[in-house]
């Protein structure tokens, strides 16, 4: 089973930990590794990469 409930960072694997009163648009940021993933949708849970323009 599934627990897609978490946010994984594309990147890395690590689990991102999400904050308390995570939003539609939220930037969170990976622990490990500094990548930043944007979240799509809450229910159900939905993220992407964000990649900057450079
Ligand atoms: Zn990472």
């Amino acid at each position: 089973m599934e627990d897609t409930n978490k946010v994984i960072c594309p990147d890395c694997g690590a689990e991102i930990i999400k904050p308390e009163n995570m939003q539609f648009g939220d930037i969170l940021e990976c622990q490990e590794c500094g990548t930043e993933v944007e979240i799509l949708s809450l229910e159900p849970l939905k993220y992407q990469e964000l990649v900057e323009e450079k």
